[in-house]
């Protein structure tokens, strides 16, 4: 099986979506991120400042409330005695202040004097609850803590001591808050910004919820919840907690000196946060045409870079593939790395081509004589054997050769041998091979020719032979025989073997001569 291998495309493009898809995933956190914490920072702060308000709104009405009492206090201590008188005033605190749910005048033991409204049929008997046991003894002003009634409503009551001008305790002027019924609290605090998923709740000393939207948790303890600890320090601020409910919340909380209660303004911290994790949807959304686009454009950019260097390496993996040259010449090199590879390539495939056909021709020529030798002469003869391409061959051979040696000298044989080729090659036409068959015999092929045509170029360079000295200073003749294909020899051997007899014939008839080969039973 073939190992697969990594290509540069595929890097290329990896490379280039993983930086984009990262760049891509960091600003959209980057930009979730920001607008999430403007968001966090911006809701903190708006509830900061609206439990301020309304901390400081309840603060003023607490003191304008004590201060309404105090000022009846004084008038109540004039008329003490006077039953009708006490029940005026009750009803007036009641209907002016619109402050309470109800009002009641005591004296200094706790026995109801005057109540507003009358209905509530409680004259003669004594308070008996501890807030207002508290505020007896006391004899000072006082919220009290939420605590249920005789009449079984959970109540909060607010009372002033009644002194005369010789500052003898008198008794009491209170009111009372219902706190699960509609009040002044209600009025105050409101239903303000509940509808975005922000609300309000007021805490007192004790963790105690005094007012909420949900009447259903008034009365309830929250004292576990970190912000109601840090309001019954007195601590004023804003910050995300978790709240009894095991909710995320963002919390403004301030302070009510006068009753020690605590407002809290809070919202959910997942409704806040909504609008980011909307836009991040949206920028997701917009930003997929983009990636796609831009994805596109990697791959085809990343084509456009690798597609050359791909082209490169397969022609050097592949460096016998035929007209190499020609397909990496084809190649466009558009940068400068694929520019030099090529450049270089080309190069080194210059020469490497120049090393091979020289030495395929060294391997094809004979050394001494320059002609073609036998691996040169089979491969051409193979080649028009397949073919069946007519052509004729003279094999000749040098007379008394062994006598040039003895005579002259090896050297001076070589010389004649030499000297025998180069007339070879200036009696043929271009297309014509001269070889070296083998010591002093050799061959010429002449493609295309007919017998007849191959003979006369035989004859003519025996005739030469014969009329030129050699290098050694004397005549050397030489015997030569012909024969055709696909003529007279349907092979190889046979073709050869034709020639053969024919030279032999020549030599056999007193040398110097050509014979054509006529058939077997003409020699
Ligand atoms: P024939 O006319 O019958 O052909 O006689 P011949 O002497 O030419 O024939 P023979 O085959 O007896 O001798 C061939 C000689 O050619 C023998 C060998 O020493 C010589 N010879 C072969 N190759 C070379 C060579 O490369 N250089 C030289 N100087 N002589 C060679
Ligand atoms: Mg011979
Ligand atoms: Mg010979």
């Amino acid at each position: 099986m073939k190992r697969m291998k990594l290509s540069l495309r595929y890097l290329i493009v990896s490379v280039a979506l993983l930086s984009f898809i990262l760049t891509l995933l960091g600003s959209l956190l980057s930009g979730y991120n920001t607008y999430k914490q403007t968001l966090i920072t911006s809701t903190l702060e708006t509830n900061r400042m609206y439990a301020e308000k309304l901390a400081q709104t309840t603060e003023t009405f607490l003191q304008t409330t004590l201060q309404t009492l105090s000022v009846s206090a004084e008038d109540i201590a004039l008329i003490m005695d006077n039953e009708k008188a006490l029940l005026r005033e009750a009803d007036r605190l009641m209907q002016q202040t619109r402050t309470f749910n109800s009002v009641v005048i005591t004296n200094a033991d706790g026995k109801v004097l005057a109540t507003s409204p009358q209905s509530l049929d409680l004259k003669g008997q004594m308070l008996t609850s501890p807030s207002s046991k508290d505020a007896l003894e006391d004899r000072r002003p006082l919220i009290s803590k939420p605590y249920e009634a005789i009449t079984g409503r959970l109540i909060i009551f607010i009372s002033y001591p009644i002194f005369d001008q010789h500052h003898n305790y008198l008794g009491l002027v209170g009111g009372t808050i219902y706190l699960k019924e509609v009040n002044i609290l209600n009025e105050i605090l409101g239903e303000h910004f509940y509808k975005d998923g922000s609300y309000v709740y007021v805490v007192d000393r004790d963790g105690r919820i005094i007012y909420h939207q949900d009447q259903g948790r008034v009365n309830d303890v929250v004292d576990s919840n970190p912000v109601v600890q840090k309001l019954m320090e007195g601590q004023r601020g804003a910050e995300r907690v978790m709240n009894t409910k095991n909710k995320d919340v963002l919390t403004g909380y301030s302070y009510i000196p006068t009753a020690e209660w605590g407002v809290v303004s809070q919202r959910e911290t997942s409704i806040t946060l909504a609008p980011a994790k909307q836009m991040l949807r949206k920028m997701i959304v917009t930003s997929f045409p983009f990636l796609f686009v831009s994805l596109i454009f990697i791959v085809w950019l990343s084509n456009k870079i690798a597609h050359p260097l791909h082209k490169l390496a397969y022609y050097t993996e592949n460096s016998t593939e035929k007209n190499q040259e020609k397909h990496i010449a084809k190649i466009s090199a558009w940068y400068y790395e694929v520019i030099q590879l090529k450049k270089a390539l080309a190069h080194s495939l210059a020469i490497l081509h120049n090393r091979i056909n020289y030495s395929n021709h060294q391997s094809r020529t004979d050394p001494l004589t320059k002609l073609t030798n036998r691996r040169g002469m089979d491969e051409h003869m193979k080649k028009w054997l397949e073919e069946k391409k007519p052509f004729s061959l003279i094999l000749l051979d040098i007379d008394h050769f062994k006598r040039v040696n003895d005579t002259y000298g090896h050297a001076a044989g070589d010389h004649v041998l030499q000297f025998l080729a180069m007339l070879m090659t200036e009696s043929v036409e271009p297309h014509h091979i001269c070889c070296r068959y083998g010591g002093e015999e050799f061959v010429i092929l002449l493609p295309g020719t007919v017998q007849k045509d191959a003979v006369r170029v035989a004859e003519r360079l025996r005739s030469k032979m014969e009329s030129t000295v050699s290098p050694c200073g004397d005549i050397v003749t030489i015997s030569a025989g012909v024969a055709a294909y696909p003529d007279q020899a349907a092979d190889f051997d046979a073709l050869i073997a034709d020639a053969d007899d024919c030279l032999y014939e020549a030599k056999k008839r007193g040398r110097n001569q050509v014979v054509a080969f006529e058939g077997h039973d003409a020699i």
